[in-house]
């Protein structure tokens, strides 16, 4: 019980931190916390919890069409790679959902991505989407997706709810990530951290690293013609300042890398809109 309490202790002593210097220490000790908080097997099954949850009571559909599905798995395992640097023995499972119309990604704790098929079509390109899949995978490495929540629904009951003995909380989860929920909500630190580490994996495979920015850029110019479909942007609202953040990041650690693939992109767009 005590050393529970000093991780808590830790944990809120280490979110309440908001000078720059401490940044990098403040996110490692949230990440410690967190994995001492919740163990990789809990994370497992926590994630699995809410994949049923999202199957049997948000009826998310997954796309069926083996080449599209293809398509974003082998575009994710590169960048997923290189999340396994930073966090070791994560089993990524990249799921895709069949709904032109939103434009949504998340992840769960357990390394369970989840893209929809309205992203797919709102991205320019191969290195905007690969962009998303590794922002998402930097909540999973940052171990935010665990922290997040925890802070929202306690301790207790994400591990209750690990064990399927909480059946409120997961299906609480489940809807607020795919149905009209609150969402997760991150912290901007952590927001900004799986900016950066998003950054660094998909130019370590040759992708323009700035695929993020320029997909950020184009959802703020239809932000408020079409809202109600802009799911992500309620929890990723793409500021001028966070751009130029992530601008200034890929600058400074000289992230290179030129691999749009908007040829690639094109075709699997254009099985979608069939
Ligand atoms: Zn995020």
């Amino acid at each position: 019980m005590k050393r529970i309490l000093s991780v808590v202790m830790t944990l809120s002593l280490a979110m309440g931190f908001t000078t720059g210097c401490a940044a990098v220490k403040r996110l490692n000790v949230g990440r410690t916390a967190a994995s001492l908080l919740i163990s990789d097997e809990q994370e497992e099954q926590l994630g699995r919890q809410v994949k049923q949850e999202l199957e049997q009571k948000e009826k998310i559909k997954y796309l069926e069409d083996p080449v599209v599905v293809e398509y974003v798995r082998t575009v994710s395992s590169r960048i997923l790679q290189q999340a396994n640097r930073d966090r070791q023995g994560v089993k990524w499972k990249v799921n895709v959902i069949d709904d032109p119309k939103t434009v949504n990604a998340f992840a769960t704790p357990g390394g369970y991505l989840y893209v929809y098929t309205g992203l797919l079509l709102a991205a320019e390109n191969e290195a905007e989407l690969a962009g998303v899949m590794g922002h998402e995978a930097g909540h999973v490495t940052g171990r935010h997706s665990a922290q997040a929540m925890m802070l929202q629904y306690g301790e207790q009951a994400l591990i209750e709810a690990a064990l399927g003995k909480s059946k409120g909380t997961v299906t609480q989860i489940a809807a607020g990530l795919a149905g009209n929920g609150v969402g997760l909500a991150f912290s901007r630190g952590n927001e900004t951290e799986a900016d950066d580490l998003g950054a660094n994996y998909t130019s370590a495979v040759g992708y323009d690293p700035r695929g993020l920015v320029t997909f950020f850029q184009k959802l703020a110019a239809k932000e408020g013609k079409t809202s109600a479909v802009m799911k992500w942007l309620s929890t990723h609202p793409p500021s001028a300042e966070r751009v130029q953040h992530l601008n200034g990041y890929i600058a400074e650690n000289r992230l290179s890398g030129s691999d749009l693939g908007a040829d690639r992109l094109a075709p699997i767009k254009q099985r979608l809109k069939k």
